[in-house]
């Protein structure tokens, strides 16, 4: 088998919303929250961006219909953003549109920094006329990101706090982990303490124990944010973090487009790029 395919399928739920939908079902009996992503992005034409809204729409009235436990996280670029803006606007509010229908909730993953301020002015296009159930993402390695983080606590918006997964330059992001993770941890700081139900988006152990003791000095209950984790990534510590009485929610990837999702996957820990190097080199 492909190496990849190998790799992929540990960090996704399946290539169809039927495996999709039993990993979901499967999360949802032991406790946890779900998000789900169909697997998409950097789309170039229309028919694709156009298949990529409809996907949602429908994966929004399964989600219903079936009774799981999950909201959906998308990409701009899958909806059309380096087609039009204006028409990468239409996409997004018909699926949120849906998620209104459905009392449910449209999470903007945050792409490369190119894609940053874009994805910001859509948020805030689509909160205009929708002030509900949609939210954002912020990346703590972009130096922005503490300006970003005060603006969207004023405004009251619900924000996923991550360190950031694409490869930035160092005028523009962090370039030493340490000063990544220190940011992260004044951020998450001041989304529990000020935030709209903020997401804590991490498998860092050390960060989420800050969270967690943070939370309880400051008598933040476990029901005003949740913690959020990638599907397949540290099983441990979800399974713990439930048994403690934490909201945790797993983002769970499907679909054919998986390569960029995994490569990005494989890029986070070194011990994913070993393994893939040894397997090529055994062939
Ligand atoms: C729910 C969720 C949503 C996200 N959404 C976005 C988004 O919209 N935009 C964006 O740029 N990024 C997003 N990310 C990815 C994020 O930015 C990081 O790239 C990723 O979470 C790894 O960072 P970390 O916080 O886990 O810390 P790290 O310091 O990278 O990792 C901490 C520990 O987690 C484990 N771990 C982390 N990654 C892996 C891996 N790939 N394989 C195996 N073990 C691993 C290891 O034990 C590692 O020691 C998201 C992450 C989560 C959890």
């Amino acid at each position: 088998m492909n190496i990849f395919l190998f790799l992929a399928r540990r960090f996704i739920a399946g290539e169809t919303f039927e495996q999709a939908k039993e990993a979901v079902k499967r999360l949802n009996d032991r406790g946890f929250l779900v998000t789900i992503d169909i697997l998409g992005e950097s789309v170039t034409n229309k028919e694709q961006a156009e298949k990529a809204r409809d996907s949602y729409i429908e994966l929004l009235k399964n989600i219903n219909t079936l009774g799981l436990n999950s909201n959906v996280s998308l990409k701009l670029t899958q909806m059309g953003l380096d087609i039009d803006d204006s028409y990468c606007y239409e996409n997004v509010v018909k699926v949120v549109k849906t998620a209104i229908e459905h009392k449910n909730f449209v999470r903007i993953d945050m792409e490369g920094s190119r894609y940053t301020q874009k994805t910001i002015d859509t948020f805030k296009k689509v909160l205009r006329v929708y002030p509900q159930n949609i939210g954002m993402v912020i990346q703590s390695y972009l130096y922005r990101s503490k300006e970003d983080i005060i603006c969207a606590i004023e405004n009251r918006h619900r924000i996923r706090l991550c360190k950031g997964a694409y490869k930035e330059p160092p005028d523009i992001a962090f370039p030493d982990k340490r000063d990544v993770n220190k940011n992260y941890e004044e951020m998450a700081k001041k989304l529990l303490l000020k935030g709209n139900y903020p997401a804590i988006a991490t498998h860092d152990e050390r960060l989420i124990n800050i969270a967690k003791s943070y939370a309880k000095e400051n008598n933040i209950s476990k029901d005003r944010f949740e913690f959020q984790m990638l599907y397949g990534i540290r099983r441990d510590l979800q399974e713990r973090l439930i048994t403690e009485g934490y909201r945790v929610r797993i983002y769970v990837p499907y679909g054919t487009y998986w390569m960029p999702y995994t490569i990005r996957r494989i890029r986070e820990r070194k011990e994913n790029l070993w393994f893939v190097l040894r397997n090529i080199f055994r062939r």
